[in-house]
């Protein structure tokens, strides 16, 4: 079931193309939970045979980021994928980072347009890590479609484009944010919260719920009047520091100064619990 070598996953998915089997490509982390298993999921409805990379990426994390300390769960990863019930016909690749990037590599893959604000003002090498290896797996797993989590909407815009701009030959597929019971978007890295910084970690989804409410229910269309709300909601969490609130147009994620003749708009967050870095967002179609 594992898969190390590109050649081989190359090899593996091209005899499954050549019977007319549609391959479908899930890139992952690792630190597998629910959320990234509902991709592998919905690969396995769409699919006749699935390719789940499991890649700690060195080259989307920036200096001061937790690349060391990022959870590495090989083997309960593998039961979770397993537990999606694909059994046959799906691969993890799981690739080291001399394969993925042998001595002498030195290309990057730059993404215009989405990729400069929000996550990529706070992480300024963040998304070209993310593009130049979503395109590696992309070549190496000769995938027909590939899906990514919308919990990650800002990534989905700048893959989408990337596609676009580059005629990749490659359909995408975004998925809904899959929560836990307490409304915290599953992530890797909630691994890092303690029990108290957890709850603390609730004013996010529970922010996005206010301002959600305000625009829906109440007619608000007044972004400053929304932000500060969402704003007021976080900062009730002692350990709480804000890298951004922002409302955004949902497909160029230009911020947007009013809502009014608006369809529709997201709303996109990254903070801080203590020292783990969380991110969450909402589509809200606007009545
Ligand atoms: P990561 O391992 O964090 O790079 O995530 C791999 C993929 O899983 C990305 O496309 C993420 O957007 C997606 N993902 C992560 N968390 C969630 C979630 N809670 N719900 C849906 N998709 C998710």
């Amino acid at each position: 079931m594992i898969i190390t070598s590109s050649g081989e996953l190359f090899s593996w998915s091209s005899s499954q193309r050549k019977f007319g089997v549609r391959v479908g490509l899930v890139p992952t982390m690792g630190g597998l939970h629910e959320g990234h298993i509902s991709l592998v999921r919905a690969a396995g409805r769409d699919c006749g045979a699935v390719v789940v990379s499991i890649f700690v990426n060195p080259k989307q994390f920036g200096q001061n980021e937790d690349f060391n300390l990022y959870p590495r769960t090989l083997d309960a990863d593998k039961n979770l994928v397993e537990s999606a019930g694909l059994r046959d016909k799906v691969r993890l690749f799981v690739p080291s980072v001399e394969e993925m990037y042998p001595l002498g590599f030195d290309s990057v893959v730059h993404v215009g347009g989405v990729t400069g604000m929000l996550e990529g003002a706070f992480r300024p090498t963040h998304f070209d890590g993310v593009s130049t290896v979503v395109l590696k797996l992309f070549n190496i797993s000769g995938a027909d479609v590939a899906y990514f989590g919308l919990k990650d909407y800002q990534q989905v815009c700048a893959i989408r484009k990337m596609v676009a701009d580059l005629n990749i030959p490659i359909d995408i597929v975004a998925c809904p944010i899959i929560r836990g019971a307490d409304g915290v978007a599953l992530s890797s890295r909630n691994s890092y919260l303690s029990a108290a910084q957890r709850i603390q970690a609730t004013v996010l989804s529970q922010s996005l719920l206010i301002a959600e409410n305000l625009i829906v229910s109440e007619g608000c269309r007044d972004v400053g009047k929304i932000i500060g709300a969402v704003r007021d909601k976080i900062l009730t969490a002692v350990d709480a520091k804000i890298d951004y609130i922002a409302i955004a147009d949902t497909k160029n994620l230009k911020e947007l100064k009013t809502l009014d003749n608006c369809p529709e708009a997201v709303i996109l967050l990254a903070v801080k619990i203590e020292t783990t870095r969380l991110i969450d967002n909402k589509i809200i179609n606007i009545p």
